[in-house]
């Protein structure tokens, strides 16, 4: 028999799908981004600290500079000509649209004001030119003004290029589907909750892989919350903020008995299940006891590659699922997700 104690954390920055983080196959997302390679099998914690490098965390925006600017009327495009050579184009609606003035865009919230009703989809361009301090200044038929910053204009360049770059910046798409060949990556527990770079790279391994081990917490109740408060908030669920798993008289969950428990994924019938699960072991077991971790994201390549069909079904039809019971209050959930989605 073991006891641990559990969390579940939201995070959607972090979310890699709960099949990733947890452990089964059953429920597996496939829809976040390209594959990545293989995890190199000498990884160790150190040099994933290393690797982990604050890169993809921040991208110091560069100084842009605008060599020239026109609108080209019949392909109803503003075309932007950068110092260092190469071009950007923008369509008229999506400047007019994304207009950043003060009558367009509340500044406090960096959030739109401008009302669709508002929004002449067929405005045309009257002038555009680059002012004095290097921005885009565009006048609309009405006479509104637009002003756009030139970093802010590159950083939404529509070419391939760009916005694969920016989808990068944004949400760290580079990713390792890993089998039975991962060393887990690791963290040291004081580390993480003292250092913020080590805080990072936990949390961009925690990215990457869906799964970290920490090592150096004591052995005591609190330590999952601790951690969590460290980046973010504990979320609450039908079994409290955090809870004790261990052998219960009428145990309410099969995890609360001493019966072998095969892959699965928390939560299904929450219809926005924890993107990241906390689990510390209080007492490890003298016999057993092992944990078991799938990469759903690894599996379900697998699957479409192996048996489209399948994949096709799993991916399209909706399953009820549903929990009802009494622990931190009464429940009775219900909900209906793809097994893969
Ligand atoms: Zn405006």
């Amino acid at each position: 028999m073991w006891t641990s104690t559990l969390a579940r954390f939201a995070r959607p920055a972090l979310q890699r799908s709960t099949a990733a983080v947890t452990c089964q196959v059953l429920k597996a997302c496939c829809r976040s981004g390209p594959a990545a390679g293989r995890l190199p099998p000498s990884l160790t914690s150190v040099q994933l600290r290393g690797q982990q490098s604050l890169v993809s965390a921040s991208h110091p925006a560069s100084r842009q500079l605008v060599r020239h600017a026109r609108a080209l009327d019949q392909e109803r495009l503003v075309e932007v000509e950068w110092e260092d050579g190469g071009h950007s184009s923008y369509p008229f609606t999506w400047l007019r649209d994304n207009c950043q003035c003060p009558l367009c865009t509340l500044q406090s919230a960096q959030a739109r004001v401008l009302l669709m009703c508002d929004l002449d989809i067929h405005a045309g361009v009257d002038t555009v030119e680059v002012t004095k301090d290097n921005k885009v200044s565009i006048v609309w038929p009405d006479q509104h003004t637009s002003v756009f910053d030139p970093e802010w204009l590159k950083k939404r360049c529509f070419s391939s290029a760009a916005r694969q770059s920016l989808q990068e910046e944004l949400f760290l798409n580079e990713r390792y589907y890993w089998d039975s060949t991962l060393c887990i990556p690791t963290a040291d527990f004081q580390q993480v909750l003292q250092d913020d770079n080590a805080a990072l790279a936990w949390l961009l391994a925690m990215r990457r892989f869906g799964v970290v081990c920490l090592k150096g917490a004591p052995a005591e109740q609190g330590q999952v919350a601790r951690l969590c408060e460290r980046i973010g908030f504990l979320r609450l669920t039908f079994y409290g903020h955090t809870w004790q798993v261990q052998d219960k008289y009428m145990a309410n969950n099969l995890a609360y008995t001493s019966k072998k428990l095969s892959v699965h994924t928390d939560y299904p019938a929450l219809n926005f299940p924890p993107g990241v699960q906390f689990i510390q072991c209080l007492c490890p077991a003298v016999e057993g006891g092992e944990s078991q971790l799938v990469d759903g994201f690894h599996v379900t390549q697998q699957l479409q590659r192996e048996d489209p069909e399948a994949f096709q079904i799993l991916t399209s039809l909706l399953v009820n699922f549903q929990d009802v019971g009494r622990d931190y209050c009464d429940f009775h959930l219900l909900s209906k997700h793809c097994i893969i989605e």
